[in-house]
């Protein structure tokens, strides 16, 4: 069955000049050995663990939430609906997924299946270059996100484990106190992806996701290599 399947990398290369939430330190690497030095070569690498395309785990928001080492394996290979808000979105950094919008995805696609995972496609993955267009100028983060309304739809009446989005949060920019995150997802145990890339090359339904994330034992979330598997 998955012989046939193509992989569609969603993942930004984690390296020190990737996107980070501003003030948050960029990864870095050190290079301790060396093939010509010591017949091999490896680095150490610092990174915060939101840096680049990464997964939130609930205990980002939630004291006693689950921590990225707690995920269940079963959460992190799901079915994927991918809501493509681009061209509505346009270059309005403001712009929020609205419960009108997931109604008409699904009048079109068919219903989101219980146990899915959510991705949104605002467009700003194309923007994930130029820290200003991105995120907003300094002081002023400025980037599109999930709207109240249709997370909580997403996840109180289709049981939804996990949101993804190309741009920094879930939550915009504008919603300074993370309505989404500290509200609807995290309390609820589901987890997030931000910063995804090549939203563009997935159908609205019908493929998956693997989420390689690293379980950092205690860990808030961490970099994570993000496949989707299309049939
Ligand atoms: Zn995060």
């Amino acid at each position: 069955m998955l012989g046939s399947a193509k992989v569609v990398d969603l993942t930004i290369p984690l390296g020190a000049d990737v996107v980070m939430w501003p003030g948050a330190p960029a990864p870095e690497a050190e290079t301790l050995v060396t093939v010509a030095h010591d017949g091999f070569f490896a680095r150490r690498v610092t990174f915060f663990e939101h840096s680049g395309t990464h997964f939130d785990a609930p205990c980002h928001f939630i004291d006693g939430q689950s921590t990225v080492d707690q995920i269940p394996a079963q959460s992190l290979v799901r079915p994927i609906a991918v809501i493509d808000i681009s061209e509505r979105v346009g270059n309005d950094a403001d712009a929020v997924l609205t419960l009108d919008e997931v109604l008409a995805f699904e009048a079109t696609n068919g219903e989101i299946p219980q146990g899915a995972a959510v991705f949104l496609r605002t467009g700003w993955e194309e923007k994930n270059s130029d820290v200003v267009a991105y995120s907003g100028q300094p002081g002023d983060l400025r980037f599109p996100g999930f709207g109240v309304e249709a997370a909580q739809f997403l996840v109180e009446s289709r049981g939804v484990v996990g949101l993804g989005i190309d741009t920094l949060g879930i939550d915009s920019g504008e919603a300074s106190h993370f309505p989404v995150h500290s509200q609807i997802t995290h309390p609820k145990g589901l987890w997030h992806l931000e910063n995804l890339q090549n939203l563009k090359a997935l159908p609205p339904l019908g493929a998956w996701v693997v989420v390689g994330v690293l379980p950092l034992v205690g860990g808030s979330g961490s970099p994570a290599r993000v496949l989707a598997l299309l049939p």
